[in-house]
């Protein structure tokens, strides 16, 4: 635990996670308005800010060691704030080493394929951070609650019998194994929206003009199997959350609880992996050397040899750092 600020992150985040092997209901088990430690929302959106400066800080660090990759799987009910959360928790990151996927209805190309292939071609590459808004967990969500879905699959009738989803289950729980083991570390979050808190949000995006756009008709149908989404995310958490891939529950009817939890989980696992910058070896660091001295020997007439060294020196005696 060479981060000191990791002990204080990780203690705040183990009430949300899912005990792998547990049997979850979501209703009785986990409230949509929790708060832990941070009471007042003053107080969170500035531990949130300070989250976002870890992201940014480890962001770079991942990036450098470019071993592991990072996947942040996000699922929810509609309106529970999936895109509000992409948008905070990552603001401070460099776009470069970050990759947004949304998944929709699945085209007929990826129809035409295993159900994991379309979330396979989106995985992040090792010194990356993916995110899944939405992601393959829909195979076991919007497809059980509709399954109509599944018929649109083409999947052999044998493949299609009983057991489909405890057999879904097993191959997620299978695949998300492989990809922990080939150095992805995968950030499951379930932002947990209330019914009620929902119905509010629904009725914002009627009434305010510039937010009519994210209402659809839709979103009022889906609504309308709220029971059967509640019952499909409870399998979902007490058969996939697992040691190598648990499941995180983020209470969210409190926009900016819900962004700062999902930073901390995000940034416990970063702190996990500590990547760290690579080391220069000593023929690398020779080399170097070559090239200041190269570059040195190239100084116009009446110019420093090297200016840089001359700004370091004098700003580390002023006890700032300019290093542009
Ligand atoms: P949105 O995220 O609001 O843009 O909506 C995307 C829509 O795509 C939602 O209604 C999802 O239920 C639907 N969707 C996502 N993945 C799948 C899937 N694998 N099968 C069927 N529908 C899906
Ligand atoms: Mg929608």
């Amino acid at each position: 635990m060479a981060d000191p600020r990791h002990k204080r992150i990780a203690e705040s985040i183990t009430p949300l996670r899912v005990k792998p092997g547990s049997s979850v209901n979501l209703a009785k088990d986990f409230d949509p308005a929790f708060k832990i430690r941070v009471k007042k929302k003053k107080q969170g959106v500035e531990r949130l800010r300070e989250g976002v400066e870890l992201l940014s800080e480890y962001q770079e660090r991942l990036a450098a060691q470019d071993t592991h990759g990072v996947l942040v799987v996000l699922q929810a009910m509609d309106a529970a704030g999936k895109d509000g959360t992409i948008r905070h928790v990552m603001s401070g990151v460099n776009p470069q080493g970050v990759a947004v996927h949304s998944f929709k209805v699945p085209s007929a190309e990826e129809l035409g394929h295993d159900f994991l292939w379309r979330y396979q071609q989106r995985l992040p590459a090792r010194g990356e951070i993916g995110i899944f808004n939405r992601s393959h967990y829909e195979e076991v969500l919007v497809v059980r609650v509709h399954p109509e879905n599944l018929d649109r699959q083409k999947m052999p009738p044998e493949s299609k019998r009983k057991g489909v989803w405890e057999r879904r289950y097993r191959e997620i729980n299978d695949w998300e194994h492989y990809l922990v083991d080939n150095g992805l570390r995968i950030v499951k979050l379930f932002l947990n929206l209330s019914k009620e808190e929902q119905r509010i949000r629904f009725l914002r995006r009627c009434d305010l003009p510039d937010h009519n756009w994210k209402f659809s008709a839709a979103d009022i149908r889906e609504r309308a199997y709220w029971d059967d989404y509640q019952e499909a995310f409870s399998e979902v958490l007490s058969h996939t959350s697992t040691p190598w891939a648990p499941w995180y529950v983020i209470p969210a009817d409190r926009k900016w609880f819900a962004r700062l939890a999902a930073a901390a989980v995000i940034v416990n696992t970063l702190i996990e992996i500590d990547p760290q910058f690579p080391v220069v070896e000593p023929e690398a660091r020779s080399r170097l050397a070559e090239a200041k001295a190269e570059l040195e020997a190239q100084a116009p007439k009446g110019a420093a040899p090297d200016p840089f060294a001359d700004r370091l020196a004098e700003s580390s005696s002023d006890g700032v750092v300019t290093a542009a």
